[in-house]
């Protein structure tokens, strides 16, 4: 037995979601209106989904950020595990997706947890930023363009509190952040942003094997 992340075979995965997953029957049907659309893969795992729940709890978030909303798995499982008083403020640039997202987050009683900006997400950071909601934040979800991810991570390093975390998906990107090789914008942007993170001083680090590679970065005081 190897001391590394164990395979999961397909048996293995779907016995892992038999005695694991907690899906809502509203998670349940986004996840499965989302699988009808050619940019399925975009949407997180369900145990993804479930993960965040329980890191949001345990870290007794209230104020969220979300950066790429796509149709809203994320930000309802999320908003689903806050207080009724929990805020997520949620950014994307895509109506129609966001649509979809926000019939979901009303059929589930959350759309009053959800504040979506639909605006180029470095501009909604800065505003918040300028705003000075700097050092307000308890939890992050960063999933959107690529190239962009180092210029969302600091605006959102800037408003989490100490203490807050952000999650950062897609960080292992199939494998080619690995492969030499490969040398398309995305995967070199991901590439940088990964060694960068692991010399960022100002966070507590872990690289996660869930999905898709998810980094959770703790904002250090
Ligand atoms: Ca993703």
């Amino acid at each position: 037995m190897s001391n590394r992340s164990i395979m999961l075979t397909d048996s293995l995965y779907e016995y892992m979601s038999d005695v694991s997953l907690r899906e809502s029957p509203l998670l349940l049907a986004l996840r499965e209106e989302t699988s009808e659309l050619t940019q399925r893969s975009m949407q997180i795992s369900p145990e993804q989904g479930q993960f965040m729940a329980l890191l949001a709890r345990l870290i007794g978030a209230r104020r969220c950020l979300e950066v790429g909303v796509f149709t809203g798995y994320s930000s309802l499982a999320t908003a689903l595990a806050l207080p009724d008083d929990g805020r997520v403020i949620a950014c994307d640039v895509s109506e129609e997706w966001t649509a979809v997202a926000r019939r979901y987050w009303q059929r589930a009683g959350v759309e009053h947890k959800i504040d979506l900006r639909l605006a180029p997400a470095s501009e909604t950071l800065d505003a918040l930023v300028a705003e000075g909601q700097g050092g307000t934040f308890d939890f992050a979800f960063i999933d959107a363009d690529k190239t962009n991810y180092l210029a969302y991570y600091e605006r959102t390093l800037v408003l989490l509190r100490t203490g807050g975390l952000v999650l950062i998906d897609n960080t292992l990107w199939s494998g080619r952040v690995a492969d030499p090789e490969v040398a398309d914008a995305d995967t070199v942007a991901l590439r940088h942003f990964n060694e960068v993170l692991h010399r960022d001083e100002r966070v507590d680090l872990s690289v996660l094997p869930l999905g898709d590679g998810l980094t959770l970065a703790r904002k250090r005081g």
